[in-house]
Parts: C-alpha cells; sequence; structure tokens
C-alpha cells in the first residue's frame, strides 16, 4: 500500500505517519525530516535548503523532485510532505507511471487555522530521535525531555508565530490546489483532523478500508 498525506503546517500528519508505519509496515518519507537532517549535518542541500525553511518558504520544486526521486522505494510507502506543489504532483505521477507504482490513497487532514495554530505553538521535537511531542496533547513524561531519548526538547525554529503565517499563506496559495487534483484522480480520502490523535487514527483505518 503506498499513501500521500496532505494538508497544513501541523495538521498532524507526521503523527500518524509514525502509527501507520507501525501498524502497516510502511516507509516514512517525511521530506521535511530528511531537508532538517540536511540542515544538521550541514550538506549543500542542506545549507541551500535553510534558506527557504528559515522563511517559511518552499524549497525550489527541482531540488525536491530531485530528493523524491533519490529516496522513493518502489512500494510500501508514506509520503509526507511531498508533493506540495502542482509541478512536484505532475513529476511524481511521472515517476511513479515510469516505475509502475500506484498510490492507493491521498488523506487529506482536514483542519481549521485556530487548530493549526494551536498545533504548532506547543509542538516539540526531539534534535535527537525526531520523536514529536505537544505541550499539552501529548506532553513528555518529565518536563521537556524525550522520554524516549533523555534529550532535550526543542521548538522547531520555523513554529515561530511569524514563520507559521508565512507557512500558511504559502500552503494555501501552493499546496492547497493538490486537494482537487487529487480529487479529480479520485483517490483523495478526507480525514478531520482536528479530533484526537485516536479518533484520527480511527478515521484513517476506515479510509484506508480497515475500519
Ligand atoms: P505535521 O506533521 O502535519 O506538521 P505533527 O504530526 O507534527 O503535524 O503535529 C503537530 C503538533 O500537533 C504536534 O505537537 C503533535 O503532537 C500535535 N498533534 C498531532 N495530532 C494531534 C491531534 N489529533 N490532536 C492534538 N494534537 C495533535
Ligand atoms: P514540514 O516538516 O513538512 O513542515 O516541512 C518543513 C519545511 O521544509 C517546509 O516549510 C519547506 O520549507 C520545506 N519542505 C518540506 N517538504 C517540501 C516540499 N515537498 N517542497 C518544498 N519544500 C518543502
Amino acid at each position: 500500500m503506498n499513501i500521500i498525506l496532505m494538508g497544513p503546517p501541523g495538521a498532524g500528519k507526521g503523527t500518524q505517519a509514525k502509527i501507520l508505519v507501525e501498524e502497516y509496515g510502511l516507509k516514512h518519507i517525511s521530506t521535511g525530516d530528511i531537508l532538517r537532517e540536511a540542515v544538521k549535518k550541514g550538506t549543500p542541500l542542506g545549507i541551500k535548503a535553510k534558506e527557504y525553511m528559515d522563511r517559511g518558504e518552499l524549497v525550489p520544486d527541482d531540488i525536491m523532485v530531485g530528493l523524491i526521486r533519490e529516496v522513493l522505494p518502489k512500494d510500501n510507502f508514506i509520503l509526507d510532505g511531498f508533493p506540495r506543489t502542482l509541478p512536484q504532483a505532475e513529476a511524481l505521477e511521472r515517476m511513479l507511471k515510469e516505475e509502475g507504482i500506484k498510490i492507493d490513497a491521498v488523506i487529506f487532514f482536514d483542519v481549521n487555522d485556530d487548530v493549526i495554530v494551536e498545533r504548532l505553538s506547543g509542538r516539540r521535537s526531539c534534535p535527537s530521535c525526531g520523536a514529536v511531542y505537544h505541550i499539552k496533547y501529548n506532553p513528555p513524561r518529565n518536563n521537556e525531555i524525550c522520554d524516549r531519548c533523555g534529550t532535550k526538547l526543542v521548538q522547531r525554529d520555523d513554529d515561530r508565530e511569524e514563520v507559521v503565517r508565512k507557512r500558511l499563506e504559502v500552503y494555501r496559495k501552493q499546496t492547497e490546489p493538490l486537494i482537487n487534483y487529487y480529487r479529480e484522480k479520485g483517490i483523495l480520502r478526507v480525514v478531520d483532523g482536528t479530533k484526537s490523535v485516536e479518533e484520527v487514527k480511527g478515521e484513517i483505518s476506515s479510509v484506508l478500508g480497515n475500519g
């Protein structure tokens, strides 16, 4: 099974992707995580991507398409954060066609702006193992310390309020049109992303036909 997770920043895509990895044994491809790792390592990709990420803008399509071409498995994957523009979606479609790969569902997380702002302002992540928490909805056992590896949690630079506003604007302009693109292909599945993690998980199971 191959799935695309789509929705605004902070909608809960990464959180559900981790659950899907456990449940279905899928490989999680998060372009945001790949880019953040490259930034941390200071690779040429990371140096280039950082300028855009810090401003809340999208990294150029040619870079992102090249990156996906390198990491896309043949089967059993979750794409999280890609595609984010129409040219990326079209490039992905060509790539999948060449390889004979089919996308089973594009799961769209429907979430309003108030929820997004609350989710992003409370998001904390572990710089060491990548675990994601929320200060109110999914707090770590010990204040600001990762349950899994004991590292001090951090707030992502791009979760600051002014960058969040820009990311939302970019999402509306460049990514939202993809909802119709996939609806027209008949593979769009909408879940109510404002519900609890457990409830969203249930909705995803049911749209995937396992509810
Ligand atoms: P995305 O990958 O779409 O940017 P995340 O999965 O990182 O979003 O979630 C954003 C924040 O919201 C995180 O702090 C996460 O713990 C929290 N979160 C995710 N899903 C839910 C939910 N259903 N209810 C409440 N908080 C959630
Ligand atoms: P995310 O972790 O998915 O919220 O992504 C964080 C940031 O990485 C985004 O704000 C973009 O700057 C960049 N990014 C991630 N995926 C893409 C993509 N498919 N296209 C362009 N930029 C991306």
